[in-house]
């Protein structure tokens, strides 16, 4: 048997740890490995694959997309990229979308967006940006700057300037940073989902709408993880009664196919004209025509039930035997485990339970549609993990 393991080790830029499992195939919730091994997916990629392996209507939507046309430049109309941007609108009240393939570049235009507008609006100098620490924001040189992680920015300076990291849940230092340098916009994520699944705090992000609002600081909420109904809303932010300036997607938006999007709202609508900003596959209509077989899905009660399961899941883990704290919303749940993670995260896996870190917490991210049996199952597992 060819050793697939071997090649991708010599052959593959050396960038990922890779856990020491081949995945084959996958049905819903569930995925195969090389020796034929079933697992419960609890991550979903990284909050991709949103409802699951090869989904009936996302394979569908894609097909049918596949035999009409694979691509088409952004030169000319295509129908899915369009109704995704309505959908997309009308679900948020934002105004316009730009799209792109991944959350880096989804941010990369947001930042863009904010410079250009602050230029216009406020002048050439007002081009910072306000970051939280411990979020994560991607891993382009620009995104890099903005993730306020610095172990992640040594091996690469110079990077783009112009970001300063106030700390997260602390609306003063946000204010003072903001304050004291000339500030276009502040960006957060509602829940830190690299950072260790920390969620932000109700009045927090409140009071920073508010202030942006009075400050005529642009908003820009990174729903890159958050979004597309992983934490039981479309959107984060609209379980914090808030409307951004700029709202970022892209993970679970294509339910496995590449996809960004950047959502500009009324303020920066116009902002960025014809050659400003672009990209050659952003708004693939294959991925756009199965984004919108993910969006149509994410209705009310599919929602609700997004809510419910992630109760479950914190009711069930919450206070268990080796179990230290809980925290996250929906389908986005950190669990720190007495034990270290990584030893958690490797007899689940052994157990035939797929999960993923985050920091010194276990980071669930199951489909959004799992079987609640299958759920169940897998919850049941990383209970047994946590004590043995
Ligand atoms: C994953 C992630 C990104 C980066 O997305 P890529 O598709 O890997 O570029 C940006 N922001 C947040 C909040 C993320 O979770």
């Amino acid at each position: 048997m060819t050793d697939i393991k071997a090649i991708d080790k010599k052959y593959v830029a050396n960038t990922y740890a890779r856990f020491p499992v081949q995945l084959v195939s996958g049905k819903g919730a569930m995925v195969l490995d090389e020796n034929g091994k079933e697992y419960i997916d609890m991550g979903t990629g990284i909050g991709v694959t949103a409802f699951g392996f090869a989904d009936e209507e996302l394979k569908k939507a894609v097909f049918a997309q596949l035999n009409l046309l694979q691509h088409s430049s952004n030169l000319y109309y295509t129908e899915p990229c369009a109704l995704l941007a309505m959908g997309l609108c009308q679900r948020t009240g934002m105004k316009k979308v730009f799209f792109s393939n991944s959350g880096a570049e989804s941010n990369e235009c947001a930042i863009k967006a904010a410079r250009k507008w602050a230029a216009e609006k406020k002048g050439s100098e007002y081009y910072n940006i306000v970051t939280l620490q411990d979020s994560f924001h991607g891993r382009t040189l620009t995104t890099l700057a903005a993730t306020g992680q610095s172990q992640y920015h040594e091996l690469f300076q110079p990077l783009t300037p112009g970001f300063i990291h106030a700390p997260a849940n602390d609306l003063e230092a946000v204010k003072a940073a903001s304050l004291q340098h000339n500030t276009a916009a502040i960006m957060i994520e509602c829940i830190q989902g690299e950072g260790g699944v920390i969620v932000m705090d109700r009045n927090f992000v409140t009071q920073l709408a508010d202030f942006c609002a009075a400050e005529d600081i642009l908003l820009i909420v990174d729903e890159v993880q958050t979004g597309n109904g992983r934490t039981g809303s479309l959107f984060a932010y609209m379980q914090y009664g808030i409307m951004p300036d700029i709202v970022t997607t892209a993970k679970g938006l294509g339910g496995g196919l590449p996809l960004g999007a950047t959502l500009l709202g009324e303020k920066v609508e116009f902002v960025l004209g014809a050659g400003d900003h672009g990209s050659t596959f952003g708004g693939n209509p294959v991925s756009c025509a199965g984004a919108l077989s993910i969006l149509n899905r994410l209705d009310a009660e599919f929602l609700a039930d997004i809510r419910k399961k992630g109760e479950y899941i914190f009711s069930q883990l919450n206070g268990a035997p080796g179990v230290e704290s809980v925290s996250g919303m929906g389908l986005m749940i950190g669990v720190k485990p007495i034990k270290p993670v990584d030893k958690v995260l490797e007899s689940c896996r052994e157990m035939g339970v797929l999960c993923l870190t985050a920091k010194n917490k276990l980071r669930l991210l199951p489909p959004l549609n799992i079987p609640m049996d299958t759920l169940e199952a897998a919850v049941d597992t990383i209970k047994a993990a946590c004590t043995e």
